[in-house]
């Protein structure tokens, strides 16, 4: 069985999550301080970590920074505040994922079993004491649809989600403007083919942001349209 640890000080949701995990055969313990996970975090091995940012006694943040000086098991944050996704997605608090406030329990369950199945669910040694992850460029989570870079999940529109997608899964195919809207948009009627480069722009810098330095995988071909280059 899969074991989750639960760090939520909020009762209600708290229960409701727990819940959500036990029925879908989850094995969960529950704290509500970043102390008591602590303490719990040297004596159990735990598969998966759920950590509420607003803890009574520490910030989530600090007790991830605590938690990865000795173990790279997965962290899901559960956040209510946009302006926190950064910093949990960022290298400093290595954090694999986020939810934000309110959530449906269900959408946390399978989120969990997402990020299991990229970091290969089912090993023998479930918290791997390693400070280096093998992560991919760039990593398309059919399931979940959404794509990680550099093991860091992009926070992507739906549109930028497809247009990255369809790159993607063509790559080192140069598409013109008109060919992206038409294959990412529903309507691609309603756009202009700046709407193409405005999201590209946008996607770029969601990649830089997951990995600071990394040089441009969509590539622009002057008078033609965009590449994603993959070495
Ligand atoms: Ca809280």
């Amino acid at each position: 069985m899969t074991r989750v640890l639960v760090v939520e000080d909020e009762p209600a949701i708290a229960d409701a999550l727990v819940y959500a995990l036990q029925t879908d055969r989850f094995e969960v313990s529950h704290v509500m301080t970043g102390g008591d996970a602590l303490a719990m975090l040297v004596d159990e091995e735990f598969d998966f970590v759920i950590l509420d940012v607003g803890l009574p006694d520490m910030t989530g943040f600090d007790l991830c920074r605590r938690l990865r000086e000795t173990s790279a098991v997965p962290v899901l944050f559960l956040t209510a505040r946009d302006a926190e996704i950064d910093r949990i997605l960022g290298l400093e608090i290595g954090g694999d994922d986020y939810v934000t406030k309110p959530f449906s329990p269900r959408e946390i369950t399978a989120r969990v079993r997402a990020i299991l199945r990229r970091g290969g669910a089912g090993e023998s040694s479930p918290v791997r004491m390693t400070t280096e992850r093998s992560v991919e460029v760039l990593f398309h989570d059919a399931v979940a649809m959404r794509i990680h870079c550099h093991g860091i999940c992009l926070d992507l529109t739906a549109h930028e989600y497809k247009l990255l997608l369809v790159l993607l899964e063509n790559a080192g195919r140069v598409f013109t403007r008109d060919q992206l809207l038409e294959k990412a948009w529903y309507d691609p009627g309603a756009v202009t083919d700046r709407t193409v480069d405005a999201h590209i722009k946008s996607v770029r810098a969601k990649m830089r942001q997951a990995r600071a330095g990394a040089e441009d995988l969509i590539q622009t071909r002057r008078g033609l349209g965009y590449v994603l280059v993959m070495e």
